[in-house]
C-alpha cells in the first residue's frame, strides 16, 4: 500500500516572544501515517503541549495509534493498540545543560516525526501474541496451526494409554 507521509513540522516561533508559562495546546489525527525511515502508524491520536519556559520550550505530549506487529508464534500480522506519554524539553540557544541537549531550532519549527516514532517504538511488545491461545506454525510444514489443522503431530506430548 502507499505510504501515507505528512509533515509534522510544528511552528513554535512564535513562542519566542511569548512570556514564561505561556503555553498552547494542539491536536493532531491521522487514519494512517508513515514515520520516515520504517514506521507506519494506524489511527495516530496526538495531543501535546508546548509550554515556555526559563531554558527553552517543554513539549509534553500523549499519542495513541496502532501499529503493526508479527506474532512470535504464527508470525502473522495484526495491529497492536500503543499508547505513549512523554515529555521532552528544548533549550534555547544558550540555556543548554549538557552537549547533548536538543535545542529549539533557529527556524521555529520543530520536527515531531522523530521523537514520536521514538516513543511509539518504545511501546511495541517484545513478545507479541495475535491472541493469548495461538498455536503457532507447524513445524513440520509450516502450516498456520489458528486457520487449518495439517494433521501433523506437532510437538505433543503423548501419553501411554493407561
Ligand atoms: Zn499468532
Ligand atoms: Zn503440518
Amino acid at each position: 500500500m502507499e505510504k501515507q507521509h505528512y509533515s509534522l513540522r510544528a511552528n513554535v516561533g512564535f513562542f519566542f516572544n511569548k512570556p514564561i508559562g505561556f503555553s498552547r495546546d494542539f491536536h493532531a489525527e491521522f487514519p494512517e501515517i508513515f514515520l520516515e525511515p520504517d514506521l507506519n502508524v494506524l489511527n495516530l491520536k496526538a495531543a501535546f503541549r508546548f509550554s515556555r519556559n526559563r531554558e527553552g520550550l517543554l513539549l509534553q505530549a500523549e499519542l495513541s495509534g496502532e501499529i503493526q506487529a508479527l506474532c512470535v508464534r504464527c508470525l502473522s500480522e495484526s495491529n497492536v493498540p500503543v499508547n505513549a506519554k512523554f515529555e521532552e524539553l528544548f533549550y534555547f540557544p544558550g540555556r543548554t545543560q549538557e552537549e547533548t541537549d536538543q535545542l529549539v531550532p533557529n527556524d521555529g519549527y520543530i520536527d515531531l516525526a522523530d521523537i514520536f516514532r521514538d516513543y511509539l517504538l518504545l511501546e511495541i511488545p517484545i513478545n507479541h501474541v495475535c491472541k493469548a491461545d495461538c498455536k503457532g506454525v507447524c513445524v513440520e510444514c509450516g502450516q498456520n496451526l489458528n486457520l487449518a489443522d495439517c494433521g501433523h503431530i506437532n510437538s505433543r506430548i503423548i501419553l501411554p494409554e493407561a
